[in-house]
Order: structure tokens, then C-alpha cells, then sequence
């Protein structure tokens, strides 16, 4: 993976952005990086990058980066070395754990760092500290995506390739903009579109591949659930189901269909604001197709029927046969580089290294003798009860690593009233994010191209990350930091290395039992990976992973979002949330490269109507109100969105469109709904 050239040298790694998990080829001379290019044979990404990956990668050295320990002393946050860093965390954990015991400690571990750092996150807190208090970001995109597919196919991940966009008929995208947040893969589709491939897009927002596709469903948001119920009801009516697999592959759809034909499809029609002659059409294009491929992202996730929908979107799948072969599947856009692999490692707080249900004796037995310590039994924490049991008092210390929750976390005020109540806040960090500025101590990482380690992508791909320059003097790789804390706590761990950290991870999750750090080589290997490095491309090809061995089909029915019915009447419009191609999530890395330069701030998408009913005109400031907050924000008058549906992304602490969202979340998951926010619009008062 290094070949070097005189003082010049060529890296292959992997991009720290999205989970398409671009292949990259880094030039390097004299320890400066030069370019990114992509390499042509790179599976993943076949020679293409978008802007993000190519170009913003300035922001490994910028001015910005913290490079020392930061302690606060007096409210202030002062220099310090790691030695007085370390003893300080170490005597503060302990005296926590001592007085209120191991459930008073939390963790955040990062969907941008290695698999291998993820893995030691969970292990120190389930190993060392003696809590499943743990938890990633996926609780707050992904977590329905896994408990939905878990529920119909025994497996929350891609069932598919994304090189199957080259055997479907049928491309259906459901709440994803993949041009904006998946690019290559967003390109890959365009193509295809272009082509003749059936399109159907189901959004609320007229989204780029809108414009190329046969039919674009633009829902109400919030209405999911109704959406695809009319699709199920068509295929069904219109006997365009496939039997064979229904009768063979499937168990419980006779309960489903009996229910199915009860639905009302005039008032479906009602609640989404679609035409159903639209929807039937649609379905029977994905129900008849050879090969239907389904992508979802966000926009079915982050709603309080989010694990719903993705159980709605598996019955779609299942009840056309689209699961099991080639060019087809259910195939959730994963938004960051390695929120999969979080996830495979343990870093949540029901599910232990490998997806182990941590309640299992069983299994608590199994950790208990792999990790030579007591791992609690009990499910921890999940991140929005975290924040609650800062505020009442009962969660003292939580350590964050990547994650700024204030920036990014629904109902910014309510997470900054949690940060202030904790005893202990330890920020894992590259830069001084807006959660940082409440730390009791900040501990300064190293980025993506500074370290060794394995990432996962959104088709299961793990692929090795190599190391492009030496750390920042000052700053440690997170591996690092927390075998040096587990040392000082007394629970003895070799020195980090990336390679015997995947060892380990091969011993405890079965999905990598054949994973070495050698035969993963340049295009790294798509789990499950057998004893000696078969690899999978495509999951459920002859049974599902459920004890029966069939998929499930269970009814949903459509409710309305607890926002909507608590303040839809004194807040009657809907804004949701988006990504634009230049930003990536809320901008730390994004904002200190030339892509701020392109993109420069959050605007509010506002159809015409909607701003002349408002007096308000294109590049005004205008309030957006909800009963969380407001935040002022430049207008950008567009019919993108439909009447009465505001959006607008997150990517610029200035505006904090979180200060607006709501801590609602998904009933089975806890996915906060940042699609479904009831507010009110006027023009800021002196702008
Ligand atoms: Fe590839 Fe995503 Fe990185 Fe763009 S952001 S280069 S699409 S991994």
C-alpha cells in the first residue's frame, strides 16, 4: 500500500467522510501531502472521488488543530501535559465510579475512527469501567436501519454491492440524497438514470436525482409509513406479488396482507399528499422489474416511525423477491465513514462486539472470560438518555470521542444544560468544537491520514486505512489514549497497534473470524469474512439470519409524529434537515478546508408561496421559530420544497439549526426526529 519514489511517496488509505469509503492514493514529499487522487482499480470507488474526499483535506494540519491536553482549572481550560491529563481522568473516573458506581460513567466513541480504536472505547468502558453505557453515532442516523433490517432478516446491513447499480432494472431511493451525501455512489445512480434505468425517488425535497428518475413520490414529511403502505397495498391488489419467495423464503404474510387490504387508500393518498394513481404506477415498476434495488438514508431514519419504515421498506423488498440477488436488496446509505463499523464493534449499549445481545447469560459469560473482568449484564444507555441522566443528576462523567453532540444533537439547549451538569467531560478532539468549549478536559487526537486502522463502509467493506504523515507533535491516535488509560486504571493492555487490535477483533466477532491485517489488502474484504478470507458480497442469498431462517413480514400502521399533533397547530410549518456536497456533517474538518470558500453558510430552503405570504424576499434574514428555540437564517427562495416544508443543513455553528430541532425520537431506536420539526416563519426583527 506504499510505494515510494525518492523523497516522494504514494499512500493508499480510505476517505474519513461518508460511507461510500473511497479508496484513496495520497502523494506525499518531505512528510507534506501534496494531492489525493483515486485509484482507478479501487474497488469501492473505481478512480472517482467527489470534492470532499480529493480536495478537503487541508484540515489535518490547520492552525486550529489542538496539540497539547487541555485541563480546566479555576473555568478556565489550561495547558497540560498528557501525564497530568491522564492522572487527572484517571483519579476522576475512579473517584465517580467509587461513590456513585460504573452507571454514573458514559461514553461516545467515534463513527470516524478505526474499527480498532471503536472496538478498545467499548471494551474499556464494558471491560474497565463495568457499564454498557456506550454509544455512537449511529443512534442518531442509522440505529432504525439496524434494528429494522435485524427484524425482518436477522441482519441490520446492506444486503448489497453497490456495484449491483450495474445488474438492477430498478433504482428506489427513500429519504436519501446520495448526490449531496454519497456522491460517487450518487453519480453511479445518475448514470444509470440516464441510461434508462427506472428511477423512483420518494422525498420531499425535488432532490438532484429527482430530475432523472421516472417518478418522484414528494411526500409530506413524516408520512413514510403511509407512503410505502400504499405501495404494499398496490402490489398486493394489483397481484404483482412474487409467491415463490413469499411462500419459501418468508413467514407472516398472510397477517400482513389480511391487514394491508384493510388500509384506506383515499385517505393515504390524504395524509401524504401524493397521488395514488402516481404511487400505484411506482410500485408496479419496482414490484415488476428483474433486479429492484432500494437505498434509504436519513430521511426514513430520523423519525419517530423510523425502525417502522425500514420494516416497511423490507416487506417492499421481500414481497417482490428483491432480496437474495444480484442487483437488487435493501441498502442504507451509510452517512459516515465508519458508523457501520461502530456499530460491528460493540460501541452500543445493548449489543457487545460482534452484535451480541448483552443480556444473553450466555454471553455475558463468554465476555466475561474473553475480557477477564466483570461485563454488566444489563443494557446501558442510549445517547438521548445520557443527556437525561446528566440533567437529573444520576450520569457524573462522559467521555466523548469525535462527536460534537452540542453542534450536532437535536435540542441544543437541553445537550448544553446536560454537558453543564456533568462532573466530568472529557472531549477526545482534533479541533476546539462547540461541545469542547464545556470540557473539564480535552484530549487532542490525531485525523484519518495520522494513523493505522480498518474502516467499514456502507457495503460491509473493510478496508485498510494506512498511516500518510506522523502525528501533529502533542497529539495521540485515540488507540493510544485509551490503552494508556486502561494501563493506569490496572487493567493491563499491551501497547496499541492497529494489526493486534484486529487480532482480537477476529477472536470475538464472527463476522471477522477471517480478517487479518495482511489479507486485507488495497480493496479490503466485505463481511462476513470466513476463516481464510472468503469474503461476502451479497448477505440472504439462501436464508435469512433469523433462528427460522425466514424473513418476517409485520404491519405498520401510519401514525402522526408527536410533533405534529403537540405543536403543529401553533407552529404550522415543517422544516427538516439536509446535507449540501461541500459540508460534511457539521463542518469541523469541511470548514477549515477550500470548501468553505464555496459554500459558506446554512440557508433556509423556502418555496415562493410560502416567502410571498411572508413578505420575504431571496437572501433576507428571516426567524425561524419552534418550541425548542430560533435561530436567524438567510432565506433561499426555491421550489425544491414543497409549500408549507422549510429545509436547511446544519454544516455552520453561526446559525445552530439545532437550537430548533426536536428531542422526539424514534419509538423503538431513540433516532432523534430531525426530519419532522413544526415551526413558524417572520422577517428577523433589525435585519
Ligand atoms: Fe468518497 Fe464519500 Fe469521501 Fe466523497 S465523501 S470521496 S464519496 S467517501
Amino acid at each position: 500500500s506504499k510505494s515510494v519514489v525518492a523523497s516522494s511517496e504514494k499512500t493508499r488509505t480510505v476517505c474519513t467522510y461518508c460511507g461510500v469509503g473511497c479508496n484513496l492514493e495520497v502523494s506525499t514529499k518531505n512528510g507534506k501531502i501534496l494531492s489525493i487522487q483515486a485509484p482507478y482499480e479501487a474497488e469501492a470507488n473505481g478512480g472517482h472521488t467527489c470534492l470532499k474526499g480529493r480536495y478537503a483535506f487541508k484540515f489535518y494540519n490547520h492552525p486550529d488543530r489542538l496539540r497539547t491536553p487541555l485541563i480546566r482549572k479555576n473555568g478556565d481550560l489550561v495547558e497540560s501535559t498528557w501525564e497530568e491529563a491522564y492522572d487527572f481522568i484517571c483519579s476522576k473516573l475512579t473517584e465517580i465510579k467509587t461513590n456513585f458506581g460504573p452507571d454514573a460513567i458514559a461514553g461516545i466513541s467515534s463513527a470516524r475512527t478505526p474499527n480498532e480504536e471503536n472496538y478498545l472505547m467499548q471494551k474499556f468502558m464494558r471491560a474497565v469501567i463495568g457499564t454498557n453505557n456506550i454509544d455512537c453515532c449511529a443512534r442518531v442516523c442509522h440505529s432504525p436501519t439496524a434494528l429494522g433490517m435485524q427484524r425482518a432478516f436477522g441482519t441490520g446491513a446492506a444486503t448489497n454491492s453497490i456495484e449491483d447499480l450495474n445488474h438492477t432494472d430498478c433504482i428506489l431511493i427513500i429519504g436519501a440524497n446520495p448526490t449531496d451525501a454519497h456522491p460517487v455512489t450518487g453519480a453511479k445512480m445518475k448514470q444509470k438514470l440516464m441510461k434508462g434505468v427506472t428511477g423512483i425517488v420518494i422525498d420531499p425535497r425535488r432532490i438532484e436525482l429527482a430530475k432523472y428518475a421516472t417518478y418522484h413520490l414528494q411526500l409530506r414529511p413524516g408520512t413514510n409509513v403511509a407512503l410505502l403502505n400504499m405501495m404494499l397495498y398496490f402490489i398486493i391488489t394489483e397481484d404483482a406479488v412474487d409467491k415463490d419467495f413469499v411462500d419459501n423464503r418468508t413467514e407472516g404474510f398472510k397477517e400482513f396482507k389480511e391487514e394491508i387490504l384493510k388500509l384506506d387508500i383515499d385517505q393515504l393518498e390524504c395524509i401524504t399528499g401524493v397521488d395514488k394513481h402516481l404511487v400505484r404506477e411506482a410500485s408496479l415498476a419496482y414490484a415488476k422489474a428483474n433486479a429492484g434495488m432500494e437505498f434509504h438514508g436519513l430521511g426514513v431514519t430520523e423519525h419517530s416511525q423510523g425502525t417502522f419504515t425500514v420494516q416497511l421498506i423490507s416487506d417492499l423488498a421481500m414481497i417482490t423477491g428483491n432480496i437474495g440477488k444480484k442487483g437488487a436488496g435493501v441498502n442504507p446509505l451509510r452517512g459516515q465513514n465508519n458508523v457501520q463499523g461502530a456499530a460491528d464493534m460493540g460501541a452500543q449499549p445493548h449489543q457487545g462486539a460482534g452484535y451480541y445481545d448483552v443480556t444473553d447469560p450466555e454471553i455475558n459469560a463468554r465476555y466475561n472470560t474473553f475480557y477477564r473482568s466483570k461485563v454488566p449484564d444489563h443494557v446501558g444507555y442510549k445517547i438521548p438518555e445520557m443527556f437525561d441522566a446528566a440533567i437529573n443528576g444520576s450520569l457524573k462523567a462522559l467521555w466523548l470521542i469525535g462527536e460534537d453532540v452540542v453542534q450536532t444533537d437535536p435540542n441544543t439547549q437541553k445537550v448544553i444544560r446536560a454537558m453543564n451538569n456533568l462532573d466530568l467531560l472529557i472531549v477526545q478532539e482534533i479541533f476546539m468544537t462547540e461541545t469542547a468549549k464545556y470540557a473539564t478536559v480535552i484530549l487532542p487526537g490525531t485525523s484519518f491520514l495520522e494513523k493505522s486502522g480498518t474502516f467499514t463502509n456502507g457495503e460491509r467493506r473493510i478496508q485498510r486505512v494506512n498511516k500518510v504523515v506522523d502525528p501533529l507533535p502533542g497529539t495521540k491516535s485515540d488507540g493510544e489514549i485509551i490503552v494508556e488509560i486502561m494501563n493506569r486504571m490496572g487493567y493491563p493492555q499491551p501497547p496499541y497497534t492497529p494489526e493486534g487490535m484486529l487480532e482480537e477483533i477476529s477472536q470475538i466477532v464472527p463476522f471477522f473470524a477471517g480478517v487479518t491485517w495482511e489479507n486485507l489488502t488495497d480493496n479490503g474484504l466485505q463481511w462476513p469474512v470466513f476463516e481464510g478470507g472468503k469474503d461476502t458480497k451479497m448477505l440472504h442469498q439462501k436464508e435469512f439470519k433469523r433462528s427460522s431462517g425466514k424473513g418476517k413480514f409485520t404491519f405498520i400502521n401510519w401514525r402522526e409524529s408527536k410533533e405534529v399533533e403537540t405543536h403543529g397547530e401553533e407552529y404550522p410549518y415543517i422544516i427538516t434537515t439536509n446535507r449540501e456536497l461541500e459540508h460534511y456533517n457539521c463542518g469541523t474538518m469541511t470548514r477549515r478546508t477550500g470548501n468553505v470558500d464555496i459554500l459558506t453558510e446554512d440557508v433556509l430552503m423556502i418555496h415562493p408561496k410560502d416567502a410571498a405570504d411572508h413578505f420575504i424576499e431571496d437572501g433576507e434574514m428571516v426567524c425561524v421559530e419552534s418550541a425548542r428555540g430560533k435561530v436567524d437564517i438567510k432565506a433561499f427562495i426555491t421550489d425544491e420544497v414543497r409549500p408549507g416544508v422549510f429545509s436547511s443543513t446544519f454544516h455552520f455553528p453561526e446559525i445552530m439549526l439545532n437550537n430548533i430541532t426536536s428531542d422526539v425520537h424514534d419509538s423503538e431506536a431513540m433516532c432523534p426526529e430531525y426530519k419532522v420539526v413544526m415551526c413558524r416563519i417572520r422577517k428577523s426583527k433589525g435585519k
